[in-house]
């Protein structure tokens, strides 16, 4: 059996610099094909440069792009099997959707289109909506024209700019959705770009999050979230509760590390700083994971928990969920919140608690690192 590679994006070495500054750091980066792929950052670290290099609107600097086996780095943007779709949607004011999407197909001096842009279309469930001007549509319908126009054509690889950046929370939510359900049926790969954490996690397979240049962390959405490789990620993607610790000792799969007067527990495959005895890491842990417990009723927690102790310095009720926040000795200058708990009418601010959760919720980082 042969695997169809022709959608694969492979970036070799790229990079880009603009005098002597360097926006994208040599990156080695392969997307594969029928994916849905996001690059993720925050302003200016480069995401956008990336993408527009693969496009062809960009000429790299250094390295290479490939898509499956052919070389495209210093091809044409309109002699690369890609396409793009812009935050802007850049329809045509005086065309009507059917001819919006026609276009490309018109250009390439296709006579019988109907059926095409019928299906395309249906596909962004806009059947009824063909014979409206752009101006008649909202957003979310615009958005969706512009994607069917840069799918008719029959890219392999679609490349989105912040496609939904300028649509409200609502709609945003529903085109993620929207945008997900095009991309399983139409099968191509989607290389998705975004500062949206919450944007990246719902739709793509693959995510990689950039920081000043350079590809921070690849990995799925779960992955990304549950195992952090450094404090940046852990940061940028939800929240993290980050204690300083110190390595103590090992035991079979895990590490023990002293945090303040106490232990914790972290398994070694969670870890990416250096696990040597004295060795520095911040011990990361995502507040609902976090079960908390009144200090008088610290007996009944199950042993094999790490725990921390800690005095409750807020709350708040947000309807699902309880929030806390803890001040603890040993994280002084971090506030620990909590989520997902059974009400206990003495968890107030000003009460001792007692903090804790299963090790295997642990991640371990160089506390040495930026
Ligand atoms: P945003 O979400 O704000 O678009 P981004 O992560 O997509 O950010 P890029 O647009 O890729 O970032 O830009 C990366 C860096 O390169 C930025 O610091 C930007 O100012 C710089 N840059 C981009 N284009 C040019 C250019 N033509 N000349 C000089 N610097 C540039």
């Amino acid at each position: 059996m042969t695997t169809d590679n022709s959608g694969d994006v492979r970036l070799s070495g790229i990079s880009k610099t603009y005098g002597s500054f360097t926006a994208v750091h040599p990156l080695d980066l392969t997307v594969p094909q029928g994916s849905f792929f996001a690059l993720l950052g925050a302003s200016g670290c480069g995401k956008t440069t990336t993408l527009r290099m693969i496009a062809g609107l960009e000429e790299p600097s250094g390295g290479t792009v490939h898509l499956g086996d052919q070389e495209v780095t210093h091809l044409p943007p309109y002699k690369r099997p890609v396409n793009t779709v812009f935050q802007s949607y850049a329809l045509f004011p005086h065309l009507d959707i059917f001819e919006n999407v026609a276009f490309g197909l018109r250009r390439r001096g296709i006579k019988s289109v109907k059926k095409q842009v019928e299906d395309m279309l249906e596909l962004v469930q806009l059947g009824e909506q063909a014979r409206k001007k752009p101006h008649q549509l909202s957003g979310g319908q615009q958005q969706r024209v512009a994607v069917a126009r840069a799918l008719i054509n029959h890219p392999k690889v679609l490349l989105l700019d912040e496609p939904l950046g300028a649509l409200d929370l609502k709609l945003r939510r529903q085109m993620q959705l929207e945008l997900k359900r095009i991309q399983t049926e139409v099968g191509i790969t989607f290389i998705h770009v975004t500062h949206d954490q919450e944007e990246a996690m719902t739709m793509a397979d693959t995510v990689a999050v950039m920081n000043a240049g350079r590809v921070e962390q690849l990995g799925s959405p779960t992955d990304l979230y549950e195992n952090p490789n450094t404090t940046f990620v852990a940061n940028f993607l939800g929240t993290s509760n980050l204690i300083e610790a110190e390595v103590d000792t090992k035991n079979g799969d895990d590490i023990v590390l002293k945090a303040g007067g106490g232990k914790l527990v972290l398994p070694e495959a969670r870890c990416s700083a250096p696990t040597t005895t004295g060795g520095k890491v911040l011990v990361g842990v995502r507040p609902e994971k976090i079960s908390l417990t009144h200090a008088d009723d610290a007996g009944e927690i199950a042993e094999g928990r790490n725990r921390i102790t800690g005095r409750i310095a807020d709350s708040s009720f947000i309807g699902v969920s309880t929030q806390y926040v803890v001040d603890s000795p040993v994280c002084p200058e971090f506030e620990v919140y909590a989520q997902n708990i059974d009400r206990d009418a003495r968890l107030v601010p000003g009460a001792e608690v007692v903090l804790h959760w299963n090790p295997a919720h642990t991640f371990g980082l160089d506390a040495t690192q930026d």
